[in-house]
């Protein structure tokens, strides 16, 4: 089957890429159905897809981007508009699907797979209900130590012995643990200066999560370079908000949503930045971010 592969690779090196891209969109469709159905704590499978109307959508009509755009966003059942946010989570996902192939082994491949739609599913649940949930964040974490046991090529362990799995696997709780421990220092001393909460009870285990699959190096580059992320993406935005008076869903006091207008201080979900800085560590930077806290840790020692 190896052979096969080899075969396949070599004579059309185009096959597995496109694969692995349209993989990602499908589940990048089954990633929609999750980041609306699960807030509701509805079932993810069952029933099948249907359209605000109530008519079910058929196989046809559902087809990962391709069904958006031929029916120009609009649904074949009654001409209700469907939010352009649906093809662009399947496009998104299937990206990353195509991003982790192209970079890395097979193996270590479905783990980034799986990883990025697991970013992708809490970043969109966080900007529509501003929480991570537990299936998300705590399931990640558990899953990134489970799977760091398994394969320790996740956290760049060459060599198969019992030691490289045992390695791996404390990396990945040790990861975890700075990641969690990171975000709760930050929102404690963020309430201090602040004098409101600065990040939730969702983002220490979602970073966590984050580090449990990336290693220490890929939690503290989490919440640095999240927050580096967080203000280039939000400065235009809060400019432009505070200028055309948008207006965007925050928790009330009592924790139900309410709008509320975009303003400095405003509220802002901080798990879509945690993930974007977790990709960008696990897809790119891995290799200089760790280079760089080597020779921080180095310069710590000498004092
Ligand atoms: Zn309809």
């Amino acid at each position: 089957m190896l052979e096969n592969f080899e075969i396949l690779n070599a004579e059309a090196g185009w096959f597995f890429p496109l694969l692995a891209f349209v993989f990602g969109a499908v589940v990048g469709s089954f990633l929609n159905v999750c980041i609306y159905r699960i807030p509701q704590e509805r079932s993810v499978v069952h029933p099948r897809s249907s359209c605000a109307c109530g008519a079910l959508i058929a196989w046809y009509h559902n087809i990962p981007i391709l069904s958006w755009l031929f029916l120009r966003g609009r649904a074949a059942c009654c001409g209700g508009s469907f939010s352009p946010r649906y093809p662009m989570v399947e496009l998104l996902t299937g990206l990353f699907f195509l991003a982790n192939w192209i970079l890395f082994s097979p193996l270590l491949a479905v783990v980034g797979m799986l990883f990025a739609a697991l970013l992708i599913l809490a970043t969109f649940i966080d900007l529509d209900h501003m929480i991570i949930p537990d299936r998300c964040s705590i399931g990640g974490m558990v899953l990134g130590v489970v799977i760091s046991f398994l394969l320790p090529e996740l956290h760049g362990h060459e060599a198969i012995s019992l030691a490289a799995h045992l390695e791996s696997g404390l990396n990945a709780i040790v990861g975890a643990i700075v990641g969690a421990g990171l975000v709760y220092w930050i929102a404690v001393l963020g309430e201090v200066v602040f004098r409101k909460p600065a990040m939730g009870e969702g983002d220490v285990k979602f970073l966590g999560c984050i580090g449990a699959f990336c290693g220490w190096q890929g939690a503290v580059f989490g919440m640095f370079g999240g927050a580096l992320i967080g203000s280039v993406v939000l400065l235009p935005i809060l400019l432009l908000g505070r200028i055309f008076g948008w207006e965007q869903t925050v928790l009330g006091e009592d924790g139900s949503p309410v709008e509320e207008k975009v303003a400095f201080g405003s509220q802002v979900p901080f798990g879509p930045m945690l993930a974007g800085a977790g990709l960008l560590y696990f897809l790119i930077l891995s290799p200089q971010v760790d280079a760089y806290l080597a020779d921080f840790v180095t310069l710590l020692r000498t004092f």
